[in-house]
This record gives structure tokens, C-alpha cells and sequence, in this order.
């Protein structure tokens, strides 16, 4: 890289096209809208004031552990109850995320959440979808809904949320996964769950290796039949079993900020992004919860080149990884990746040539 040549910076990283393949519906609303809902809807919060709510749901702070982290959305989780709730929930995200150029949006919830005030499962799944696809109209984005299970609730009550994944498939749902406390609760305890799901050929993530080692991502990949891992950080700590997910090119959906928050690495630079991307593994890089981790897919990015020097090649790797594992239709991934490649090629090439004029102006300033 020359010395003149500008530094990728957010405006660059703005325009590019991105995925979220990881991120939480609860954990990534507005903070306006959940003070609106609340008030509507006469849901009893801890505070009135937007900053204290700030403060009480941790936002981009650091918690003492994943457990600690996922308070925040017992307050989240209580004004989303009604179908309207879900599907401006659900709107919004998608609205964020496409002003920001997220062209691919894969947004998952444990719809046995949202069962406090009266809905039906099938109601709950219905209007986030709902929200999703008014977003789609308006936004030049295209979205997917998975279903999560819950780690720490008993496998039966998984068995029924696989059953409504299933029931919900080619209507919007693209996949299942596994959430919530990873400690002390296996996924295996929850086969028969995945069993369900993988005999109706849908597509499943689980998050592993991020609250426990890389026995739990084991777990999920074998016992479960997982095709991508959330987050993975523990990976590395079984060289086997990442050569593995790196033959079988299983993506890693990397939330840097959020790994910090949750204490699974103990510091930016101690995460093992540049380790996986240098050894070929298809990591992406994801927001998790954009609210309560107090990011964006466009700051995430940013973070990982401003703090691993990421060249243009290597941003449009990860790019290129996100739509490559994205739970789409094979063809139709395939038009949509040569669409965004296209698009990045033309943003560099523009990022080059005002380099070169950077040059020349610099080169002519020396002569005089
Ligand atoms: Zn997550």
C-alpha cells in the first residue's frame, strides 16, 4: 500500500454492500421505540428515562459474563408482546440495517418469548415476518427469519419451537438455532429438536465455542448437524477440530464487540479474527445485538480493520464470506453475489483512483 493511499474508512465501508447473518431481534431494537412501546402498551419498565434505560440494559458495556449479558433482554423481551410490537420490531431492524447497506439480513428471536401476553406461536412468527417484508418492499434488502430454541429451557419445549420452524419453512423461516446460557447446558440434551429439523432439510446454527470450549461447537456440529456456528471463539483451542470446520468450509458468525461484552475474548486484540482469516476459515462478521452491544454491521467491520489492518482484498473476503454462507437458495446467491462483488469492485476501483489523484497532488506539491 502506498503511503498516500487513503485508509478504508466508515464512508467506505458504509457504501459497501454487507450481510448480518447474526442478529437479535430483542437485543436490537431502538431505545426510542422500546420507551414508545412501553408507554402504548402500559408495560411497567425499571426506568422512564432514556439514558437510565441506556445504562440498565448495558449497552455496549461490559458485563461479567454471557449469563450477565442476557438480563438486558428480560427488559426488551417485555414490550414485545403484541403482534404490532413484533412487526415494528421487526421492521426497523431490517430499516437500520439497510441504511446502512446490509443487502442480506438473516434476523433470529425465540418466539417462546414473546407468549407472556396471550399469542400464538404461530402469531408471534407471522408478524415479525410481517415486519420483515413490509421492510423488504421499501428497502433494497432481502431478509430471513430464524428460529432460535433455548438452551436452558427443557428439550421438549425446543422440540415444539423445531416444529413450528418446521411448519413456518419456505414462508420465510430459513433456519434454526440454539440460544441462551451455554454453560451447563449441552445441545445434545436438545438432538431430537435438530433431529426434527434436519429430517425437514432446514438449515441450522447453533451458537457454541463462545460461554463454553470447543467441545460444545463439537456438539453442534455433530450431534446437531450444524452448518454455521455462532461466533466460535473457542475454536482455536482444538486445532482438529478447526481444521475440520476450515475443510468443511463451516461458517463462523464472528460478533466482535459482542464477544468482548460477554467476556468470551478479554480484549480486542486477544480475539482470534486474524487468526481465522488468515488460516482460510469463512469468517463473517456480524452485529448480535445492535442495541444492547451498542454497534452496527458498519462499525463492526471498521473495528476489524482499523484493528487488524485489513487491505481492500480482505474486506471484500469477509464480505463475500457473508453472502457465501448465507441461507439462501443456491441460485439465487449466486445472482445476488455477483451483483454485490460487482458493486465492491467499483467501490475500490473509485477508492484507487482517488488514491492516484491523492498521488499526483502530492507528488506535484513536492515538485514546487
Ligand atoms: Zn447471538
Amino acid at each position: 500500500m502506498s503511503e498516500s493511499q487513503p485508509s478504508i474508512d466508515e464512508a467506505f465501508v458504509r457504501a459497501m454492500p454487507k450481510t448480518d447473518l447474526h442478529c437479535h431481534l430483542d437485543g436490537s431494537l431502538r431505545l426510542e421505540t422500546i420507551l414508545e412501546l412501553a408507554q402504548q402498551d402500559r408495560v411497567p419498565l425499571p426506568t422512564k428515562g432514556a439514558e437510565e434505560l441506556r445504562e440498565l440494559l448495558h449497552c455496549g458495556k461490559l458485563c461479567d459474563d454471557l449469563v450477565d449479558y442476557l438480563k438486558a433482554f428480560d427488559i426488551t423481551c417485555k414490550v414485545l408482546q403484541t403482534e404490532a410490537a413484533l412487526r415494528r420490531a421487526a421492521f426497523e431492524v431490517a430499516e437500520d440495517s439497510a441504511r446502512e447497506n446490509v443487502r442480506y439480513l438473516e434476523v433470529r428471536y425465540a418466539p417462546i418469548l414473546h407468549t407472556n401476553r396471550g399469542l400464538r406461536l404461530d402469531q408471534i412468527v407471522q408478524a415479525v415476518l410481517d415486519g420483515l417484508q413490509a421492510a423488504e418492499h421499501k428497502y433494497d434488502i432481502k431478509t430471513g427469519l430464524i428460529i432460535c430454541g433455548i438452551r436452558n429451557m427443557t428439550p421438549e419445549t425446543s422440540l415444539r419451537i423445531a416444529e413450528l420452524a418446521v411448519a413456518f419453512k419456505n414462508r420465510g423461516v430459513v433456519g434454526f438455532d440454539l440460544a441462551g446460557a451455554e454453560y451447563d447446558h449441552p445441545a445434545k440434551h436438545h438432538r431430537e429438536a435438530f433431529y426434527l429439523i434436519r429430517n425437514n432439510n432446514i438449515n441450522v446454527t447453533i451458537h457454541a465455542g463462545e460461554a463454553y470450549g470447543p467441545e460444545s461447537i463439537h456438539q453442534a456440529i455433530h450431534y446437531c448437524g450444524a452448518h454455521r456456528i455462532g461466533h466460535g471463539t473457542r475454536l482455536r483451542e482444538s486445532g482438529d477440530l478447526l481444521n475440520f470446520l476450515n475443510d468443511h468450509r463451516v461458517p463462523l458468525e464472528i460478533c466482535l464487540r459482542s464477544n468482548l461484552q460477554t467476556r468470551a475474548v478479554q480484549s480486542i486484540p486477544a480475539h482470534p479474527f486474524r487468526f481465522y482469516l488468515d488460516l482460510g476459515l469463512r469468517v463473517t462478521l456480524n452485529t448480535d445485538n445492535r442495541l444492547i452491544t451498542d454497534t452496527t454491521v458498519t462499525s463492526e467491520y471498521l473495528l476489524a480493520t482499523q484493528q487488524w489492518g485489513l487491505s481492500i482484498d480482505e474486506l471484500g473476503w469477509v464480505m463475500i464470506n457473508g453472502f457465501k454462507s448465507a441461507f439462501l437458495p443456491f441460485r439465487e446467491k449466486k445472482m445476488l453475489m455477483r451483483k454485490v462483488i460487482n458493486e465492491y469492485q467499483q467501490l475500490a476501483s473509485a477508492r484507487n483512483s482517488i488514491s492516484e489523484q491523492l498521488e499526483s497532488a502530492t507528488n506535484q506539491h513536492l515538485d514546487v
